[in-house]
């Protein structure tokens, strides 16, 4: 009965699909009846290179044959390497691995704060976000988020966190006082509904931030590694942050985050300021090493940009035929939003029952976010089931309309 929740012994704080996949093959999940989905949900933006991907699958053997886990207490190869990989590749000098995305940003949150208390201006300790925001589920990150559908009944909100609307610019810099320490964005806001910053206005940010003495931290929990057709989003604007959190993706399927810095950012975070136990172990860094030989390889980023811009032009072909039920598309590389005009769980449910999997977001919207090695057939695929579902509920519409 492993949909009575009354009869289960898990919190009941997630309301599953009744699915269970015993493997995965790349963009495919097979049941254990054997039933076969198109995974265009990639576990939350996580299963990068699809499902059992021969490369990853062989480090991550390779490496527990040989060490699991030591501590921070002595030098990890691996963490050399990823973190020499990641800073060639991005804006960044220094990186902090750690387990997950909210790790990940509670470490760019402490950056920040210590960077202002070393220069000299402990009182500067304030983080500003946007409505819509999504920074994770720890007690500082529901408060960067400011859901309150996520803060509540979990007590006073953590202190030092302030929000403005999404895109007023007026109202951000009415904000912005003598104890703002940075400012928190996502390039693409994720679980908001895929809702894309200009990127004019990030480098508006970045002018500000550089005026003001505020440190900016980009949340690439969602959006990094590929995902939107650039190692990240960021990169789409020309303006670099001074702290990006980092995780989803770049794990693979391996639980794994980190938060990168500049030099002079990291200043403040000195021996012993911050730690964790399991963060850059063995196993996570040749996870994440290998995910960086695909993703880093020629060619690859070009694959996601290609497959990209065939889902978007017939995704908005389904715009102009079927405008009963899709409003719109949006979105970047293959991190893509169907906003429905049907209830978003209406259209998930529709593309479940033709074999498709998809991940709901807000603003009534379906995100497709496949494994960045979904081939062109496989693109065919997932328009053609796509097409099917949706016009299985504009018929429907239709007939309840008439
Ligand atoms: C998923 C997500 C997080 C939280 O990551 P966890 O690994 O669940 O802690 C934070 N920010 C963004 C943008 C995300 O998409």
């Amino acid at each position: 009965m492993p949909n009575d929740v009354a009869a289960s012994h898990l919190f009941p704080t997630y309301a599953r699909a009744p699915l269970r996949f015993e493997r995965g093959e790349g963009v495919w999940l097979v049941t254990e009846e054997g039933e076969r989905f198109l995974d265009l949900g990639a576990g939350i933006a996580v299963n990068s290179l699809g499902h059992a991907h021969p490369h990853l699958v062989a480090t991550l053997q390779d490496q527990a044959a040989k060490l699991w886990h030591t501590s921070n207490l002595y030098e990890i190869p691996g963490q050399e390497r990823l973190g020499a990989r990641l800073t060639a590749a991005t804006f960044a000098d220094r990186a902090f691995f750690t387990n997950s995305g909210a790790e990940a940003l509670e470490c760019a949150f402490k950056t920040a704060r210590r960077y202002h208390y070393v220069g000299g201006h402990p009182e500067r300790f304030r983080i500003m976000s946007f409505t819509g925001a999504f920074h994770g589920r720890t007690l500082a990150t529901i408060a960067a988020g400011g859901q309150a559908k996520y803060l509540e009944g979990f007590g006073p909100k953590v202190d030092g966190f302030d929000q403005v609307p999404f895109g007023d610019h007026a109202a951000l810099r009415e904000a912005i006082g003598p104890e703002t320490a940075a400012i928190v964005i996502e390039p693409i806001q994720g679980e908001g509904g895929i809702r894309s910053v200009p990127p004019q206005c990030l480098r508006g940010l970045r002018e500000l931030c550089d005026a003001e003495g505020i440190l900016l931290i980009y949340d690439e929990v969602q959006t990094g590694v590929g995902r939107t057709g650039t190692f990240f989003a960021y990169e789409q604007s020309g303006a670099a942050p001074d702290i990006m959190a980092v995780a989803k993706g770049i794990g693979g399927g391996f639980p794994l985050g980190v938060c990168l810095a500049t030099e002079e950012a990291a200043r403040g975070m000195t021996a012993g300021t911050h730690g964790t136990t399991y963060g850059g172990n063995p196993l996570a860094m040749a996870v994440g090493n290998a995910v960086l030989d695909v993703v880093l390889a020629d060619g690859f980023l070009e694959h996601v940009r290609d497959m990209s811009l065939r889902f978007k032009q017939s995704l908005a072909s389904l715009v102009d035929r079927y405008p009963d039920v899709v409003e719109e598309i949006r979105g970047e590389g293959l991190l893509l939003g169907i906003k429905a005009k049907v209830l978003n769980t209406q259209l998930l449910g529709e593309l479940r029952a033709h074999g498709v999997l998809a991940v709901p977001a807000g603003d009534n919207v379906v995100r497709l976010l496949p494994p960045l090695v979904i081939s062109a057939e496989e693109v065919r695929e997932a328009i053609d089931r796509i097409e099917r579902a949706v016009s299985a509920l504009s018929l429907a519409s239709a007939r309840k309309s008439a």
